[in-house]
């Protein structure tokens, strides 16, 4: 005999918006940028909950809007709002929900405002009420502030940066949820204990491929195999966005307040006490000397990472800087060196490649059309060699050879992370001496590919050196910017249990609890 009131399954609601955008950047994501998805499509973005996953017949979705942008700069107000009211209204018309599933990346920034991601998950509490558990599965890059741990129930990160377990953190956030809508609505809402730790890090410093990320990393499956303890995280934060909630950020949920006060006072000590050690995941220096590095080495290919204007951080990629130094260099030109150069987003280029065809020569201006950067359009005269079409990023793809150099060109912006990106457009990042690429870290496939790797710190709205950025309304001390700092209170905070009141003007998160 069955109860209805437990055997039903529960009803969960799924929106977001993903996006991590950098301040300094005058780039700007519209909504088409976001890719918005709705109703099955949502479904199927995502192998646990779609069709035969494991995960598709645990609940009763009600898919409503996802949006994903790949970095960039920040959204207009007008865009945000159309898509806000978009989930807003479509969770008030879901009927009876138990749950949701609130699919973000955590450093989204809206034009005039602070802490978006905060300012949707209080309206989104607002329309559902404070019986709905709502939990998130975030980019460890993302931010927390205190009102966005307050609206929300569940709240975790990625454990891996580059970000191999993203989907399983995804699934992680889904399947806590379910866990929790398992109990009775009483016992349902875990207890969160947060602490903001006064550091702002680049997250070429913070990779957990390496000290002190790796172990600090290591101590996050540990928190949450402790008895009391659901689920932990550590939020290192996003450091191209100029809002006072931006800093790293601890939390351990569970139903035992003095365990997950513990665990989460352990691992934010242990940050704090690291925070020195953060350098950068590969040797890093000037383009010049990241250049005569690479010729000086036998290592081939050697990688070259453009890190300034790194797309995947929210950089323009349209940035010509590093561009404009390599087509001045007469190392470059002799056409015995292949060096290989990804990329530059131009559509107009593009258009005049396609028009002069393959084999022609033409000699374009290109980049520079969003992100002026430090040098404006560059000229670049040469031969096109390949175009290409199809990729979801880059639409077309065009490779103009300059010397020894091929530089990819393409229509909209696009980060290189594959050996197939190369491939289809006619180049082997093999054989190639030296390859360039905007971004900061490797991806695992071209990390496994290169002989050797320079982080080149050169300038964009993604500048690895973070002082000459010029953020002013971090909160302040933080660390790099203030140094010398002397015992941060890294007491945990139990964030309240969400009601529809949610402190609206309460980011400020350093002075919160
Ligand atoms: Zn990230």
């Amino acid at each position: 005999m069955s109860d209805p009131t437990t055997s039903r399954r529960p009803r969960v609601a799924i929106a977001g918006l993903s996006l991590e955008a950098s301040t300094f950047s005058p780039a700007r994501t519209r909504i088409p940028d976001f890719h918005p998805q709705r109703g099955a499509e949502i479904l199927a973005s995502r192998p646990f909950w779609a069709d035969g996953g494991a995960l598709a017949d645990a609940a009763d979705w009600v898919p409503i809007l996802q949006g994903r942008a790949i970095p960039g700069g920040p959204v207009p107000a007008e865009d945000y709002e159309a898509l806000k009211a978009e989930i807003l209204d479509g969770l008030r018309s879901a009927g009876h929900l138990d749950g949701m599933v609130f699919d973000i990346h955590g450093a989204m920034s809206v034009v005039g405002m602070d802490d978006a991601e905060g300012d949707l998950a209080v309206a989104i509490r607002e329309v559902v009420g404070p019986d709905v558990i709502i939990s998130t599965g975030m980019d460890l890059h993302g931010n927390v502030s205190w009102r966005l741990a307050h609206a929300l129930d569940l709240l975790t990160c990625y454990r891996m940066a580059p970000h191999e377990d993203a989907l399983d953190t995804k699934e992680r956030a889904v399947r806590n949820l379910l866990a929790r809508l398992a109990l009775p609505p009483d016992q349902r809402r875990p207890l969160k204990a947060w602490i903001p730790i006064p550091i702002l890090l680049p997250g070429e410093k913070t990779s957990t491929r390496i000290e002190p990320a790796k172990s600090l990393y290591a101590m996050v499956p540990q928190a949450e195999a402790v008895d009391g303890v659901l689920d932990a995280a550590i939020w290192i934060g996003y450091a191209w966005a100029d809002e006072p909630r931006n800093c790293c950020v601890v939390m351990v949920t569970g139903d035992d307040e003095a365990v997950i006060t513990a665990e989460a006072e352990r691992i934010a000590s242990e940050v704090w006490r690291r925070h020195e050690e953060f350098t950068f995941v590969a040797p890093a220096a000037s383009l010049p000397e990241s250049l005569d590095a690479a010729f000086a080495s036998t290592a081939r290919p050697y990688f070259i990472s453009d890190s300034g204007d790194n797309p995947t951080a929210g950089g323009a990629g349209d940035v010509t800087w590093t561009l404009a130094e390599l087509l001045a260099d007469p190392r470059l030109a002799a056409p015995e060196v292949t060096a290989l150069y990804a990329s530059i987003p131009d559509a107009e280029a593009v258009e005049a490649c396609i028009r002069a065809g393959v084999g022609a020569e033409v000699s374009l201006k290109v980049g520079a059309r969003v992100d002026a950067g430090p040098s404006g359009p560059v000229q670049l005269t040469g031969t096109v060699r390949h175009i290409t079409d199809g990729d979801p990023d880059a639409i077309t793809e065009v490779v103009v050879q300059a010397g020894g150099l091929h530089v990819i060109l393409t229509r909209s912006r696009k980060p290189y992370h594959l050996e197939s990106d190369f491939v289809r457009n006619g180049l082997d990042p093999r054989t190639a001496d030296i390859v360039f690429v905007k971004i900061g870290y490797l991806e695992p496939e071209l990390f496994a590919l290169a002989a050797d790797w320079m982080l080149a710190l050169t300038p964009g709205g993604a500048d690895q050196d973070l002082l000459r950025l010029g953020h002013h309304r971090i909160a302040r001390p933080t660390y790099p910017f203030d140094t010398g700092l002397l015992d941060p209170d890294l007491r945990a905070r139990l964030v309240p249990m969400a009601s529809t009141d949610c402190e609206k003007n309460t980011f400020l998160q350093r002075s919160a609890g």
